[in-house]
Protein backbone atom coordinates (compact mmCIF):
# COMPACT_ATOMS: atom_id res chain seq x y z
CA UNK A 1 0.00 0.00 0.00
CA UNK A 2 1.17 3.30 -0.76
CA UNK A 3 -0.08 6.20 1.01
CA UNK A 4 2.40 8.90 -1.34
CA UNK A 5 0.40 11.39 -3.55
CA UNK A 6 0.59 12.38 -7.47
CA UNK A 7 3.42 14.04 -7.65
CA UNK A 8 1.86 17.50 -8.91
CA UNK A 9 2.93 19.33 -12.30
CA UNK A 10 5.60 21.83 -11.26
CA UNK A 11 4.53 23.94 -14.49
CA UNK A 12 0.81 25.06 -12.71
CA UNK A 13 2.60 25.63 -9.40
CA UNK A 14 4.89 28.41 -11.78
CA UNK A 15 1.98 29.86 -13.98
CA UNK A 16 -0.23 30.28 -10.92
CA UNK A 17 2.48 31.82 -9.12
CA UNK A 18 2.63 34.46 -12.20
CA UNK A 19 -0.68 35.35 -11.96
CA UNK A 20 -0.48 36.45 -8.10
CA UNK A 21 -2.07 39.55 -7.74
CA UNK A 22 1.07 41.37 -6.41
CA UNK A 23 -0.40 43.82 -3.90
CA UNK A 24 -0.93 40.89 -1.62
CA UNK A 25 1.54 38.61 -2.78
CA UNK A 26 4.37 39.64 -0.37
CA UNK A 27 1.89 39.68 2.79
CA UNK A 28 2.44 37.12 5.57
CA UNK A 29 0.96 36.35 8.71
CA UNK A 30 3.14 36.80 11.70
CA UNK A 31 2.82 32.78 12.48
CA UNK A 32 1.22 30.20 10.06
CA UNK A 33 0.15 27.24 11.90
CA UNK A 34 -0.07 23.79 9.93
CA UNK A 35 -2.44 20.65 11.25
CA UNK A 36 -0.58 17.36 10.39
CA UNK A 37 -2.73 14.42 9.04
CA UNK A 38 -4.19 14.94 5.74
CA UNK A 39 -2.97 18.93 5.91
CA UNK A 40 1.05 17.97 5.42
CA UNK A 41 0.77 14.15 4.89
CA UNK A 42 -1.86 11.89 3.63
CA UNK A 43 -2.68 9.62 6.75
CA UNK A 44 -3.33 9.89 10.29
CA UNK A 45 -0.40 8.80 11.58
CA UNK A 46 -1.24 7.52 14.27
CA UNK A 47 -3.99 4.62 13.15
CA UNK A 48 -2.05 4.12 9.36
CA UNK A 49 1.66 4.11 10.82
CA UNK A 50 3.38 1.51 12.35
CA UNK A 51 6.71 1.58 14.18
CA UNK A 52 9.44 1.01 13.40
CA UNK A 53 9.89 3.53 10.24
CA UNK A 54 12.55 2.85 7.61
CA UNK A 55 13.94 5.92 5.48
CA UNK A 56 13.39 5.48 2.12
CA UNK A 57 14.75 8.65 0.83
CA UNK A 58 15.16 12.15 1.83
CA UNK A 59 11.62 12.39 1.45
CA UNK A 60 10.09 9.18 1.45
CA UNK A 61 9.97 6.66 4.66
CA UNK A 62 8.10 2.95 5.03
CA UNK A 63 6.48 1.55 7.96
CA UNK A 64 6.03 -1.52 9.65
CA UNK A 65 2.92 -2.01 7.42
CA UNK A 66 5.00 -1.67 4.26
CA UNK A 67 2.85 1.44 3.73
CA UNK A 68 5.16 4.29 1.90
CA UNK A 69 4.61 7.91 3.04
CA UNK A 70 5.69 11.48 1.70
CA UNK A 71 4.65 14.95 2.36
CA UNK A 72 1.81 16.55 -0.13
CA UNK A 73 3.34 17.38 -2.88
CA UNK A 74 3.12 21.48 -2.73
CA UNK A 75 4.54 21.28 1.45
CA UNK A 76 8.14 21.63 0.36
CA UNK A 77 7.66 24.90 -1.39
CA UNK A 78 5.13 26.51 1.39
CA UNK A 79 7.19 25.50 4.50
CA UNK A 80 10.41 26.92 2.37
CA UNK A 81 8.61 30.00 1.45
CA UNK A 82 7.09 31.03 5.06
CA UNK A 83 10.82 30.17 6.54
CA UNK A 84 12.39 32.85 3.65
CA UNK A 85 10.00 35.14 4.98
CA UNK A 86 10.86 34.97 8.34
CA UNK A 87 7.22 33.52 9.46
CA UNK A 88 7.24 31.49 12.35
CA UNK A 89 5.91 27.85 11.72
CA UNK A 90 3.74 25.38 14.35
CA UNK A 91 2.69 22.30 14.23
CA UNK A 92 -1.06 21.86 16.08
CA UNK A 93 -1.78 18.13 16.01
CA UNK A 94 -4.57 15.99 18.26
CA UNK A 95 -2.83 12.85 17.19
CA UNK A 96 -2.60 9.93 19.77
CA UNK A 97 0.89 9.71 18.96
CA UNK A 98 3.11 12.44 19.15
CA UNK A 99 6.42 10.44 19.51
CA UNK A 100 5.59 8.63 15.83
CA UNK A 101 4.68 12.40 14.05
CA UNK A 102 7.52 13.78 15.35
CA UNK A 103 9.58 10.94 14.07
CA UNK A 104 7.95 11.73 10.16
CA UNK A 105 8.88 14.97 10.53
CA UNK A 106 12.32 13.96 11.58
CA UNK A 107 13.15 11.39 8.71
CA UNK A 108 11.05 13.63 6.13
CA UNK A 109 13.24 16.50 4.97
CA UNK A 110 12.43 19.91 3.12
CA UNK A 111 15.50 20.89 1.14
CA UNK A 112 18.37 18.77 2.59
CA UNK A 113 16.52 19.56 6.38
CA UNK A 114 14.77 17.31 8.62
CA UNK A 115 11.18 19.03 7.94
CA UNK A 116 11.14 19.30 12.26
CA UNK A 117 13.54 21.94 11.78
CA UNK A 118 11.17 24.58 10.48
CA UNK A 119 9.27 24.60 13.39
CA UNK A 120 9.54 27.18 15.90
CA UNK A 121 6.94 25.46 18.09
CA UNK A 122 5.16 21.69 18.09
CA UNK A 123 1.63 21.45 20.04
CA UNK A 124 0.09 18.09 20.91
CA UNK A 125 -3.32 16.41 22.19
CA UNK A 126 -6.71 16.18 22.72
CA UNK A 127 -9.06 19.31 22.88
CA UNK A 128 -9.96 22.00 21.05
CA UNK A 129 -7.10 23.94 18.55
CA UNK A 130 -7.46 27.25 20.38
CA UNK A 131 -5.31 25.69 23.18
CA UNK A 132 -2.79 24.60 21.00
CA UNK A 133 -2.69 27.95 19.57
CA UNK A 134 -2.41 30.03 22.56
CA UNK A 135 0.16 27.69 23.64
CA UNK A 136 2.35 28.11 20.96
CA UNK A 137 2.19 31.95 21.17
CA UNK A 138 2.50 32.15 24.44
CA UNK A 139 5.79 30.07 24.17
CA UNK A 140 6.77 32.11 21.27
CA UNK A 141 6.39 35.34 22.78
CA UNK A 142 3.59 36.26 20.02
CA UNK A 143 0.34 36.53 22.59
CA UNK A 144 0.13 40.28 21.15
CA UNK A 145 0.46 39.03 17.41
CA UNK A 146 -2.38 36.49 18.11
CA UNK A 147 -4.38 38.92 19.48
CA UNK A 148 -3.60 41.02 16.34
CA UNK A 149 -4.72 38.46 13.96
CA UNK A 150 -1.24 37.58 13.05
CA UNK A 151 -1.77 33.44 13.14
CA UNK A 152 -3.26 31.62 9.98
CA UNK A 153 -4.36 28.09 10.66
CA UNK A 154 -4.31 25.36 7.62
CA UNK A 155 -6.21 22.47 8.99
CA UNK A 156 -8.51 19.31 7.10
CA UNK A 157 -10.77 19.36 9.92
CA UNK A 158 -13.92 22.24 9.88
CA UNK A 159 -14.31 21.61 13.35
CA UNK A 160 -11.42 23.23 14.07
CA UNK A 161 -12.62 26.93 12.62
CA UNK A 162 -13.11 27.68 16.28
CA UNK A 163 -9.68 29.20 16.16
CA UNK A 164 -12.01 31.75 14.75
CA UNK A 165 -12.37 32.37 19.08
CA UNK A 166 -8.99 33.65 19.70
CA UNK A 167 -8.50 35.49 15.95
CA UNK A 168 -6.80 32.57 14.75
CA UNK A 169 -7.69 32.63 10.98
CA UNK A 170 -9.09 29.38 9.77
CA UNK A 171 -8.22 28.22 5.93
CA UNK A 172 -9.53 24.40 5.32
CA UNK A 173 -7.89 22.18 3.73
CA UNK A 174 -10.88 20.01 1.65
CA UNK A 175 -9.55 17.23 -0.20
CA UNK A 176 -7.32 14.43 1.36
CA UNK A 177 -6.16 13.45 -1.46
CA UNK A 178 -4.14 17.02 -2.51
CA UNK A 179 -4.01 17.89 1.12
CA UNK A 180 -1.93 21.85 1.59
CA UNK A 181 -1.89 22.98 -2.25
CA UNK A 182 -0.49 25.86 -3.27
CA UNK A 183 -4.49 26.88 -4.52
CA UNK A 184 -5.43 26.54 -1.38
CA UNK A 185 -2.40 28.29 0.44
CA UNK A 186 -2.25 31.64 -1.79
CA UNK A 187 -6.09 31.59 -1.33
CA UNK A 188 -5.80 31.45 2.41
CA UNK A 189 -3.08 34.16 2.43
CA UNK A 190 -5.60 36.50 0.37
CA UNK A 191 -8.43 35.90 2.58
CA UNK A 192 -6.65 36.55 5.72
CA UNK A 193 -5.08 39.56 4.28
CA UNK A 194 -8.29 41.28 3.07
CA UNK A 195 -10.11 40.39 6.43
CA UNK A 196 -6.83 41.53 8.50
CA UNK A 197 -6.10 45.18 8.35
CA UNK A 198 -1.65 45.60 8.00
CA UNK A 199 -0.26 47.19 11.13
CA UNK A 200 2.42 48.12 8.95
MG1 LIG B 1 -5.90 16.74 10.16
Amino acid sequence: MTLTPPSSSSSSSSSTRDKKDKSTANRYPKAVVFDLDYTLWPCWCDTHIQTPLKSVSKTEIVDNYGTYLSLYPHVESIVQELAANNVRIVGASRTATPQVAKKLLTMLHIGNKPAISYFDSLQWGQGSKTKHIKLAANQLGMANDLQSGEFILFDDETRNRDVNKVNCHFVHVPDESKGLTREIFEKGLKQWASATPSTL
